[in-house]
């Protein structure tokens, strides 16, 4: 029977679960509520604000038995701006969450069953975190404020120190408001698209102890700019003083370009043992400690031995193909953004690695044009945005067929639905799930997953080839005498030598190397391809394009 249910009436419900944005979930019969600030565990009274057909809303108006998961919130904010919705939980709860989250995702969606999905693995000390923050700055009764955005809104919520930040943004923040108020610099309004100074961005190298100080502007100039520079000096971690024009009426924080007022362009940050340069415009992983963390996994999983062609898809600046290169022959990495893959090849030589090589691209274009001229990988490791890999990718995944498969994702939902369809349609099997908790007291999680072929499929042959052998510029068509010989092996069985291959190309009117010319001697008696080689080159040549 249908339960209804009526605004306005007060239940006693339980809080068994918490959706994507930490609200607490409870059920009257078949109803579900959302109850925000309800934690598992928790008893609460709740007045029912919202009805929908089998859902709605509630107030909690008294908690009757706190969850045992609860804690004392330490952040000044307390759950008002929308960064953090877990801190009222402790973290061992949370973990235990977020590794249940994982599981349900590949159970509902994914239609899962019987996977072991590893405890998340957490930090020591799940404070002070990040290495990046973005203030928005607004003017309030005369007033510079900064702080965050309350959950869902522009509404300004001022702080003056945040729990997951650097200990030194407190006084960053404090030296800037203060500049900004002394000497009545405009500041951004977002409806008049007005006012000069619109964010405060904070970097900080965890390792290193550099920090870039960037100030993103609605202009060109900032006035008394040098007594900026003069008080921050105060703090002499402060190695760069940025100031970022963006001049856009838009959402994003950042413009395209920036200006030094004082000290470096970039800050260096380390993983591991390698170094990372970050611009201000670079995307760089925001917990450095967990980076690590989540790296090291997915290294694990890849189990190189230095014999292994790795591509990296969905690279950023380079980090995790840098990390895998260490152990790998050759490491192909893939993205869309081409500021990052400059990135990406300047940290390549700031760490000395010289077995890596990038591309400007969409991994879903890039990888199956690559695959049509006969590129194979060992191992691929995709680390997609939220939404997931494209399906294009993923057909050409089950093509290519590499022995491994090492998805890092940030999302469970769309992880689910891809390893459903590289069990069910490309026969592999997930081996390891490995939650990383890279951002404590909020819902996300990411996840390091293992998915192999099992056995060796032995028809399958993997194509030594170098990209520096193909002329990659825009994808012009051709392949390597190497290339067209794995193709006819594993498309025919036939062994065809590059003597055969020469004759063939030479018969479509191709261009041969030297070393495939007729010989010199009037009676060398060259051996000519018989017929079902010829068909089996002919048919190579056609799949790259070469005719
Ligand atoms: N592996 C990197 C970055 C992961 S974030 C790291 O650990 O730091 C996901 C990256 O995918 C972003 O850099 C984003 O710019 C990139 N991206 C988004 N869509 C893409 C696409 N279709 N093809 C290739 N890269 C894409």
């Amino acid at each position: 029977m249908e339960t209804v249910i009526q605004k306005n009436e007060h239940f006693e419900i339980e809080i068994i679960d918490m959706g994507e944005g930490g609200e607490g979930i409870g059920k009257i019969n078949d109803f579900t509520l959302f109850i925000p600030g309800g934690l598992i565990g928790d008893l609460v009274e709740v007045r029912i604000v919202k009805v929908k057909k089998s859902y709605g809303y509630g107030k909690m108006i008294k908690l009757i038995k706190p969850s045992p998961f609860r804690q004392e919130v330490s952040c000044e904010l307390g759950g008002k701006c929308g960064g953090c919705q877990l801190q009222h939980m402790n973290y061992k709860a949370q973990l235990e969450w977020k590794q249940k989250k994982v599981e349900n995702c590949l159970k509902r969606i994914g239609k899962l069953e019987n996977i072991v999905v590893e405890p998340t693995l957490g930090m020591e000390e799940p404070y002070r975190y990040r290495n990046k923050a973005q203030y928005p700055i607004r003017k309030e009764d005369g007033k510079v404020v900064m702080g965050f955005f309350a959950p869902r809104s522009h509404r300004l919520v001022p702080l003056s120190d945040c729990a997951i930040q650097h200990v030194d943004n407190a006084r960053i923040m404090e030296i800037v408001r203060k500049f900004l108020q002394d000497n009545d610099i405009s500041i951004y309004n977002e409806e008049t698209h007005k006012g000069l100074v619109r964010h405060l961005v904070i970097k900080t190298g965890y390792h290193a102890e550099e920090i870039m100080v960037c100030l993103v502007i609605n202009g060109k100039k900032l006035p008394h700019s040098e007594k900026l520079v003069k008080a921050l000096q105060e703090i002499p971690q402060i190695c760069s003083i940025i100031l970022n024009h963006h001049v856009e009426k838009n959402n994003v924080i950042l413009g395209d370009s920036c200006t030094v007022l004082s000290g470096k362009p970039n800050i260096i940050d380390s993983i591991g043992t390698l170094k990372f340069n970050i611009s201000p415009l670079a995307f760089f992983q925001v917990n450095p400690l967990q980076t690590e963390v989540l790296y090291q996994k997915a290294l694990e999983y890849a189990e190189l031995t230095g014999k292994e062609i790795v591509w990296d898809a969905y690279c950023g600046i380079g980090t995790i193909s840098l990390f895998l290169a260490q152990k790998a022959k050759k490491v192909y990495g893939v993205e869309i953004v081409p500021q990052a893959i400059e990135n990406a090849k300047e940290n390549a030589k700031l760490n000395g690695i010289s077995n890596t090589e990038f591309f400007a691209g969409k991994a879903e274009e890039v990888i199956p044009d690559l695959y049509k001229k006969g590129v194979i990988a060992d191992t691929i490791v995709v680390d997609p945005p939220r939404k997931g890999c494209e399906t294009k990718l993923l057909e050409t995944l089950k093509a290519m067929a590499p022995q491994k498969i090492v998805y890092v994702s940030c999302d469970p939902a769309t992880l689910a639905r891809d390893l459903a369809y590289l069990t069910n349609e490309a026969g592999y099997q997930v081996e390891k799930v490995q939650p990383v908790d890279m951002f404590p007291h909020t819902t996300h999680v990411e996840t390091v997953v293992l998915l192999s072929k099992g056995e060796i499929d032995s028809k399958k042959v993997r194509v030594e080839f170098s990209l520096e052998d193909m002329d990659m510029s825009g994808f012009q068509k051709g392949a390597t005498y190497e290339q067209i010989k794995a193709y006819v092996l594993e498309h025919s069985g036939l062994k065809v030598s590059s003597l055969y291959i020469s004759q063939i190309k030479r018969k479509c009117g191709l261009d041969v190397g030297q070393n495939y010319n007729l010989s010199k001697k009037e009676n060398a008696k060259v051996p000519k391809c018989p017929p079902e080689k010829e068909a089996a080159i002919m048919e190579a040549l056609k799949h790259f394009q070469m005719t």
